[in-house]
């Protein structure tokens, strides 16, 4: 359809054009329109009014639809041929001119309707010009002139027509191989397209597969991180109970295989009687003084945040203003691992590192299988400690027993050889403890015991000194590298405080004091043999002189 009204577009404009020029040349001939015989002035007023008509069909769709669909196609183009039929007999001067619209005609209506192929097409298009010059000229036509020029014209049309069939028919081959080259083409392209869709999705599964393939990548390595670790770690445990040595080969490990800048593990104090520090352990990219202060820091507790949890803390975007613990350096990158069981939390891991998103979140069951090691090595650890402690410890007084004396003795005396120092040992014995007990009962009798033996490790603890329960009430005191004259004033000051302190239970109130007799290896007993009972004759003889008492013994030497 749109081909169709373009070329009438296209040929209505070339035929008011003709008509235009029809009209300037008649009224040049005529002088005045109204000398126009009725033909004429029917067939140019009749094309003006088709041609305008037309004008006005081609610009409204929906007519043409009509039109087009009730085949009146061809009814309109034949009042269109009638009008130019009847303006060619009726000015016959002007033929050439008529005849040229008519062949426009004709070429026009070729293009635009396919089933001129049809020879009786042919002849729909020539037959108003057959009619209207029988009805206009009659018997005229018989005459020679006019039939030759009759006949002339229906040549011409037909020889015209068939120069126009060829040259359209190949046209329309052309044309019709171009759209099976165009469908090729679409064809090929839709196949492309399709080609380029299923590359697409191939290139989508690559990328997923990439993707898994990186996953897959990180989880072996930090799986093989996790082993490496673990091995070493466990090796470690095989061979050794030392925590403090197991925390830094963990900072050694964690930091190689992690590349972190900064780690260490914090171990807070247990138990409440000792207050000892907290244990850290460090390995760093920086200098000692930064070093230092994130020491400092953590012992200021500005991780306390981090103190009670149970969760390991992962921060990939740290900034400096975050928390205090960040300032003075640069850190991107921050993981705290809690060390806990229960409800015992025995510290924290931690690792930093300065570039932001650094912890990958499967690094987390390495952080969890190492953490889980080390709380077992502290628990080991610990477990010794305490069944070693448990033989060597008087469960009492809580200060040592004989078991541990027998170890350190001889090693005492040994070392005070080596370094040509002294080595004093004191004996001492609670005076009247037998009354004590007596009078106040045995549980007395006990404390008693207990808080003499602690007075005693407090106040010799500053010296080096060691308690150790000798047997029932009587005590032995080792002092490595004093002589007998320093222990003598160390003890006796012991000996005041002993005496002054009252002893309460209930309404309990006494006081009492203790014999001590104090001897020195070389300086007043050379047999090492001998040293003890030499301690032992002293605290005699303090006993002997009225008790509560400091005797050095005399020299044997
Ligand atoms: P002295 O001044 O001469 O040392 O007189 P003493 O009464 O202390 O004499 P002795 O050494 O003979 O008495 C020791 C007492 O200590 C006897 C024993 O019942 C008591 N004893 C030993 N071990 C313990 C203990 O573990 N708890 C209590 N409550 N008493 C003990
Ligand atoms: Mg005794
Ligand atoms: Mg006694």
């Amino acid at each position: 359809m749109q081909k169709i009204i373009s070329f009438e577009k296209k040929y209505t404009v070339v035929h008011m054009f003709f008509i235009l020029i029809l009209n300037v040349i008649y009224s040049l001939f005529f002088q005045s329109l109204t000398n126009f015989d009725d033909m004429l002035f029917i067939a140019i007023i009749g094309s003006w009014i088709v041609l305008l008509l037309k004008t006005l069909i081609l610009e409204n769709e929906k007519l043409i639809k009509i039109i087009i669909e009730k085949k009146l196609y061809n009814l309109l183009k034949l009042i269109e041929l009638v009008m130019v039929a009847l303006l060619i007999v009726g000015a016959r001067q002007f033929d050439f001119e008529l005849s040229i619209i008519y062949l426009v005609i004709i070429i026009e209506a070729y293009i635009a309707n396919e089933e001129l192929e049809e020879s009786i097409y042919k002849l729909f298009y020539i037959l108003p010009f057959i009619v209207i010059n029988i009805i206009y000229e009659g018997n005229n036509l018989l005459e020679t002139g006019k039939m030759l020029y009759f006949v002339f014209y229906i040549m011409l049309f037909l020889a015209v027509q068939k120069i126009l069939e060829l040259n359209i028919k190949e046209i329309k081959q052309k044309f019709y191989e171009n759209k099976l080259l165009i469908k090729e083409k679409n064809d090929k392209n839709v196949e492309l397209m399709k080609t380029q869709e299923s590359l697409q999705e191939l290139n989508e599964k690559l990328k997923e597969q990439k993707l898994e393939l990186e996953k897959a990548t990180e989880r072996f390595r930090s799986k093989a991180a996790e082993f490496y670790v673990l091995k070493e770690i466990g090796a470690f445990l095989e061979s050794s109970l030392e925590i403090e040595n197991l925390l830094e080969l963990v900072i050694d490990v964690l930091s190689g295989v992690m590349g972190v800048d900064m780690c260490c593990t914090v171990l807070y104090p247990q138990g409440e009687e000792d207050k000892k520090d907290i244990s850290f352990h460090i390995k760093t990219v920086y200098d000692k003084k930064t070093t230092n202060q994130i020491r400092q820091k953590i012992e200021s507790g500005v991780l306390g945040f981090l103190m009670n949890n149970r969760d390991i803390y992962l921060d990939n975007e740290v900034t400096q203003n975050k928390n205090l613990f960040f300032e003075n350096r640069e850190v991107g990158s921050f993981a705290a691992v809690p060390l806990y069981k229960g409800d015992i939390i025995y510290g924290l891991v931690i690792l930093e590192q300065r570039y932001k998103n650094y912890f990958h979140k499967s690094i987390v069951e390495l952080l969890k299988s190492v953490a889980t090691q080390i709380v077992l090595a502290i628990e080991n650890a610990r477990l010794y400690e305490s069944v070693e402690e448990l033989a060597i410890k008087d469960p009492l007084t809580k200060v040592f027993n004989r078991v541990y004396m027998q170890k350190v003795f001889f090693q005492m005396i040994e070392d005070a050889d080596k370094t040509n120092k002294p080595m004093s040992v004191s004996m001492f014995d609670i005076d009247h403890f037998k009354h004590v007990n007596d009078t106040y009962g045995h549980l007395f009798g006990d404390k008693v015991l207990k808080m003499v033996a602690k007075m005693a490790q407090a106040h010799v603890t500053k010296y080096n000194g060691v308690v150790i329960r000798y047997g029932g009430e009587e005590f032995l005191v080792l002092m490595p590298n004093k002589n007998s004259e320093q222990v003598y004033a160390i003890l006796e000051s012991l000996r005041k405080e002993i005496e002054s302190t009252e002893v309460a239970e209930g309404v309990v109130k006494t006081h009492i004091t203790v014999s001590f007799g104090v001897t020195t290896y070389p300086e007043l007993v050379t047999d090492k043999d001998r040293v003890i009972r030499s301690a032992d004759n002293a605290v005699y003889v303090a006993k002997e002189s009225g008790r509560n008492k400091v005797v050095v013994a005399n020299s044997e030497a």
